[in-house]
């Protein structure tokens, strides 16, 4: 089962007991974030003896863990975040799942974990959600939210890769992130904590940099903001991003900048698409360092006039003010400027079907 091209046979087991139809539809009427879960899960496992094996969409359920798998000690965990749209003639449909299939390969590199074949996680989540897809919320905006995620479930406590890997995927019904039109978001800048440094794993889809960015997110809500923004490690001027979202800032002329990768930035892939649709529209995009004085700077100046925050959960989210200690500051109008929702309309147009596709990203299911 290791290459890649491989076509998986993927075994189905059917839920003996699905949920009524009026259960689930009254489960999807109002799903809010991550809250709902559908009735099927995808499941492999990996042995150092057999690879990859025994891959099956199965009734989801609780796991048998025992105390002392490694996953709870050493936190050898990776994670993707997808969604399934419903476009416009009714299909169903993935955006860039070839994107996050690599991505989580990366992941697991970073992560001394097994690389899992691509056709394997694409069939997964494909089989998954034209499994469970009656379960898609009717709502504006609605989704279904894929999380694919790989664990160590080795019992042992001995400080090394495990010998012993879960690959599961579930499906999570979801709203809109933000009701009704996006409002602008406020941020804090943590001053006290960083997200990510050189050599470690800020590129990696891991569990461990959500953990380690819980206490600042906290500190950014007992300031009355929405989110925590993050500098760099080393020289603690240069913004990064967010939690799990990445930053845009827009030039009074048009010109898009954002933070450039390079081993501390999630390599998103709504920042990627949102470059390629802004020089779809002529826009330049610069992917270089901003420091949080020349944000300051440039905001007070007029010569910065919108930022947004961008990732596939909330798609992309204008940013109105940001707040470092004392010091605050208000970007543009404080609200939604104009080419942050140019961009996300496109972006959201393109995911529905109801822009052409260009790119070739819209992957239809069934
Ligand atoms: C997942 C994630 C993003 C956004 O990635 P998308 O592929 O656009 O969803 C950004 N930053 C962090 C830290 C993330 O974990």
């Amino acid at each position: 089962m290791s290459d890649p091209h491989d076509q998986p046979a993927l075994a189905v087991e059917p839920h003996p007991a699905r949920m009524s139809d009026d259960d689930r539809h009254a489960a999807i009427a109002d799903p809010g974030f991550g809250r709902v879960f559908t009735d099927h899960m995808a499941s492999a496992l990996w042995t150092a003896e057999r690879g990859w094996h025994d891959a099956k969409i199965m009734p989801r359920g609780p796991l048998s863990v025992d105390p002392a798998m490694s996953v709870l000690h050493y936190a050898q965990e990776i994670f993707e975040g997808m969604k399934a749209y419903r476009t416009e003639d009714g299909a169903m449909a993935l955006f860039r799942p070839g994107e996050n299939a690599k991505r989580f390969n990366a992941s697991a590199r970073r992560m001394a974990m097994p690389e899992l074949p691509e056709a394997l996680f694409l069939e997964s989540v494909r089989r998954l959600v034209a499994t469970d897809a009656d379960w898609f919320p009717g709502v504006t905006g609605g989704a279904l939210y894929i999380r694919p995620f790989m664990f160590s479930s080795d019992v042992r406590l001995g400080v090394r890769p495990a010998s012993e890997y879960r690959f599961l995927v579930i499906l999570s019904p979801v709203g809109a992130y933000f009701r009704g039109d996006p409002k602008a978001i406020s941020l804090w800048v943590s001053r006290d904590y960083v997200r990510a440094a050189p050599g470690g794993t800020g590129e990696a889809k891991c569990g461990g940099n959500y953990a380690a960015s819980l206490v600042a997110q906290a500190q950014s809500i007992d300031h009355g903001c929405d989110q925590v923004v993050f500098l760099d490690a080393v020289e603690r001027k240069w913004v990064e991003e967010l939690g799990g979202m990445n930053l845009f800032f827009v030039m009074a002329d048009g010109t898009l900048v954002t933070p450039p990768l390079g081993g501390t930035i999630l390599p998103g892939i709504t920042r990627d698409s949102l470059i390629a649709i802004a020089r779809d529209e002529g826009l330049s995009v610069r992917e270089e360092r901003y420091s949080i004085d020349q944000w300051r700077d440039d905001a007070a100046s007029g010569a910065l006039v919108e930022s947004f925050a961008c990732g596939t959960a909330a798609v992309v989210t204008p940013v109105g003010e940001v707040r470092d200690g004392d010091d605050r500051f208000t970007i543009g109008s404080g609200g939604p400027g104009q080419i942050t929702e140019r961009l996300r309309r496109r972006l959201v147009d393109i995911q529905y079907g109801r822009a052409p596709d260009q790119h070739g990203w819209v992957e239809r299911i069934g």
